[in-house]
């Protein structure tokens, strides 16, 4: 059975990116931080398991891994994001988003990635953003360590395609989650007029395609960007 893991998969994006792969047959490892509780549960619901790690902190990553084993399927989805001026953005919230949204993917990658140049496959998913393309006012940290993950993935599908592994990003526009707490009515209402296809999106739009991406039918796409966003981003 393959296995893939999937980094903050105890809720929002992540949780339904779990479920698709598990449904997809996928053994799914279910990371989490701090919503222990709903990782086991969804762990527990999918045949999964659930295992804790800040993914920021390698020497967590490389203990998690050790729980994993080798993997087919990584999904780099963890991500932390801050609302603020830019002159209100403190060196160590610019440094913690970075070490979440960009370390993060870039630990995992290195623990994943052994054993996949060995077995010459593997397919790894990182989760951007709209705004890592377009840039957003009031989330410049977010939106430059979204930025950066764009150009990791396309980097390194580069370097590991002649091994036969692929990589490629999505970048998820307005995903109704916990992450959109922040939101009122009015923003939301704002947002939706603003996305030709006139509503927010859902956990289960990017899930679908990550499903994709992780199989065999995607075979020949690698380096890619896929929007997820309704045409919010054109
Ligand atoms: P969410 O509902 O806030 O969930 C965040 C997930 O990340 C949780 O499972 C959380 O785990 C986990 N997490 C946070 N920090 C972590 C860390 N240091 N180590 C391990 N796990 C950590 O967010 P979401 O909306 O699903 O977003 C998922 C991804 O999509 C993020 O990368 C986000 O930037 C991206 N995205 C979201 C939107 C959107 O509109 N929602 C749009 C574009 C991109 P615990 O709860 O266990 O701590």
């Amino acid at each position: 059975m393959k296995k893939a893991l999937v980094t903050g998969a105890s809720r929002g994006i992540g949780e339904a990116v779990a479920r698709a792969l598990a449904k997809a047959g996928f053994k799914v490892y279910v990371n989490y931080l701090n919503s222990e509780e709903k990782a086991f549960a969804i762990a527990n619901e999918i045949g999964g398991l659930a295992v804790k790690a800040d993914v920021s902190d390698l020497e967590q990553v490389r203990s998690m891994f050790d729980e994993t084993g080798d993997i087919n399927v990584l999904v780099c989805n963890a991500g932390i994001s801050e609302y603020g001026l830019f002159l209100d953005t403190s060196p160590e919230k610019w440094r913690r988003i970075f070490a979440v949204n960009t370390d993060g993917a870039y630990n995992c990658m290195r623990c994943a990635l052994p054993s996949m140049i060995h077995a010459k496959s593997g397919s790894i998913i990182t989760i951007s953003s709209v705004w890592g393309i377009c840039g957003a006012s009031c989330e410049t940290a977010y939106s430059a360590s979204k930025a950066a993950l764009i150009g990791l993935t396309k980097a390194l599908a580069k370097e590991v395609g002649p091994s036969g592994i692929r990589v490629n990003c999505i970048a998820p526009g307005v995903i109704e989650t916990d992450m959109m707490a922040l939101f009122t009515e009015e923003d939301r209402a704002a947002l939706r007029e603003q996305t030709p296809l006139c509503r927010l999106g859902t956990p289960v739009d990017v899930a679908e395609l990550a499903a994709f991406l992780a199989s065999d039918k995607s075979g020949f796409i690698t380096g890619q960007v896929f929007g997820v966003d309704g045409g919010f981003g054109i």
